[in-house]
């Protein structure tokens, strides 16, 4: 037990990073991405600076180019979801600006194919294809410590897509437009699992909780006022609470600062202990993205 325990701490902080193709219409002649290596590397180069002048090296655990598929994002965090049912806390998060990919990475395009499926919907389909073969788990997608939040239980992948989509049209009303509703509030799904080993008798817990975070773009402070300012600033005090949980988790500090925001309370139980955190930091690839991916990369570099 101990030796297994050891190899969870180790890897219990990941960061991919993934990167958005052009999309029709995007100017495709300059990227800031320079280099992507096979073992997490990044160059991200400066358009403001002349050859190599301003290029910086980051490291992450993995790095996706534009070309990876849904299925090869997946399966690099596959395991993690199958960790859950053997009664880990799993949280995985998608963090980055507006329109870097974080909704298509975690859900995946609108009217999405099987092949187009984000995480949501394989972690579901792993999730219930292992439970059919171990009879005794139940999942649930748990409604959050948050109020108006409500707790259904499920019997299949269908009835949490129901239950998602239920979800996504109740956060998009009032919304002058969808895109930017998103873009200003954190998404949270949670997936309660509980089950029993049948070899030992004992009862496992899980949790997975599956975040498509709210933009992290500075909003203009000129440009931004009264609600809209105020709703700004606490998202990115929120994004700030979650970075600074995660970089205190990796220092191994003593004090983790899990009240400053709402998000930290709610995930407070799957961030730290002995539960596993995956962060995948979606970025664009064009030049003129330049000053948000970098800050992007170094909220990145800082966690990991
Ligand atoms: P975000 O949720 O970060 O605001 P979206 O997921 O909505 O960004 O992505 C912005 C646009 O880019 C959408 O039209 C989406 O379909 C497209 N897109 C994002 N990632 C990819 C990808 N890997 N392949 C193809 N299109 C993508
Ligand atoms: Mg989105």
């Amino acid at each position: 037990v101990g030796l297994q325990i050891q190899n969870i701490q180790d890897k219990a902080l990941r960061v991919h990073c993934r990167i958005r193709p052009f999309l029709p219409g995007e100017d495709q002649t300059s990227t800031t991405i320079e280099y992507v290596g096979d073992n997490g590397e990044l160059i991200l180069a400066n358009p403001a600076k002349r050859g190599n002048e301003g290029n910086k090296l980051f490291k992450f655990n993995k790095v996706l180019g534009p070309s990876a598929s849904q299925d090869e994002v997946f399966k690099e965090i596959q395991p993690l979801i199958r960790s859950v049912l053997d009664g880990y806390n799993v949280c995985i998060f998608a963090y980055g600006q507006t329109g870097s990919g974080k909704t298509y990475t975690m859900t995946g395009p609108e009217n999405a194919t099987e092949k187009d499926w984000g995480v949501n919907y394989r972690a579901l389909n792993d999730l219930f294809h292992i439970s059919r073969s171990r009879r005794d788990t139940v999942i649930q997608p748990n409604g959050l410590a948050v109020p108006d939040a409500t707790m259904h239980p499920v019997h299949s992948s269908s009835d949490v897509i129901e239950l998602m989509r239920t979800g996504f049209e109740n956060r998009s009303v009032g919304a002058t437009a969808l895109n930017e509703r998103s873009s200003r509030s954190h998404s949270v799904v949670t997936m309660h699992i509980q089950g029993v080993d049948l070899k030992t008798g004992v009862t496992l817990r899980g949790a997975l909780h599956l975040v498509d975070l709210a933009g992290s773009e500075r909003v203009d402070r000129s440009a931004a006022t009264g609600d809209r300012l105020k709703e700004a600033q606490h998202i990115n005090k929120s994004l700030s609470a979650l970075g600074d949980v995660i970089f205190s988790l990796s220092q191994k500090n003593a004090h983790v600062p899990y009240r400053n925001s709402k998000l930290t309370q709610v995930l407070q139980n799957s961030l730290g202990g002995h539960a596993k955190t995956l962060m995948i930091v979606q970025v664009n690839p064009d030049a003129s993205s330049y000053a948000e991916t970098l800050s992007t990369l170094k909220f990145a570099e800082r966690v990991s």
